[in-house]
C-alpha cells in the first residue's frame, strides 16, 4: 500500500507496500530492497560512484526509502545534460538523481514511484523499462504514465 507522508514540508510516498500491522511491512520492504540491489548496486559501480570521483554528483542523504544524489551545480555534466536538455532527475534503483536541488515536488513522487517499481520488478525493472521503451516510447511508456499517475497526488 502506497501514501503519501509529510515529511519537512514536503509529501512523497512512503515506501509501504503492506501497511496493516506493527512489521508486517517489514520483511516484504526488506525483501523488496534486496530484490532491487542488483540494479542499485549496478548503478552505484557504474555511473554513480565514478560521477562522484569526477566530481560530477554527490549524495545528498537518504530520505523517505530512496538514497537521494544530485548534479553538481556547474560541473560539465550539469551543463551539458541537466541544464540543456531539460532533464530533471533519473531513478538508478533506489537511488534517484536530481539535477537540481529545486526538489520539486511532483518530481520527487514521480521518482519514488519508479523506487516502488524497482522494489518490485528487482533486477528486470531495467531490461522492461528498455524494452518497454523501444515499443511505447517516453510519453507512453506505462512505467512512466504509473510514475506520472503518482504526481497526481499533488
Ligand atoms: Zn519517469
Amino acid at each position: 500500500m502506497l501514501r503519501l507522508l509529510e515529511t519537512g514540508g514536503w509529501y512523497y510516498e512512503e515506501l509501504r507496500i503492506v501497511s496493516p500491522g506493527p512489521d508486517r511491512g517489514q520483511p516484504v520492504k526488506r525483501l523488496g530492497y534486496l530484490w532491487a540491489a542488483p540494479t542499485t548496486v549496478a548503478c552505484l559501480m557504474l555511473f554513480l560512484l565514478p560521477m562522484w570521483v569526477l566530481s560530477q554528483v554527490r549524495p545528498e542523504r537518504w530520505r523517505d526509502g530512496a538514497w537521494e544524489w544530485l548534479v553538481v551545480p556547474g560541473s560539465g555534466f550539469e551543463r551539458r545534460w541537466a541544464r540543456e536538455s531539460g532533464w530533471c532527475g533519473v531513478t538508478l534503483g533506489c537511488c534517484i538523481l536530481f539535477a537540481s536541488d529545486a526538489d520539486a515536488l511532483r518530481l520527487a513522487l514521480h521518482e519514488r514511484r519508479h523506487v516502488v517499481q524497482n522494489l518490485i520488478l528487482g533486477p528486470l525493472f531495467m531490461p522492461l523499462y528498455a524494452l518497454l521503451w523501444l515499443a511505447y516510447g517516453y510519453e507512453r511508456h506505462p512505467l512512466e504514465r504509473d510514475a506520472r499517475s503518482a504526481e497526481d497526488g499533488v
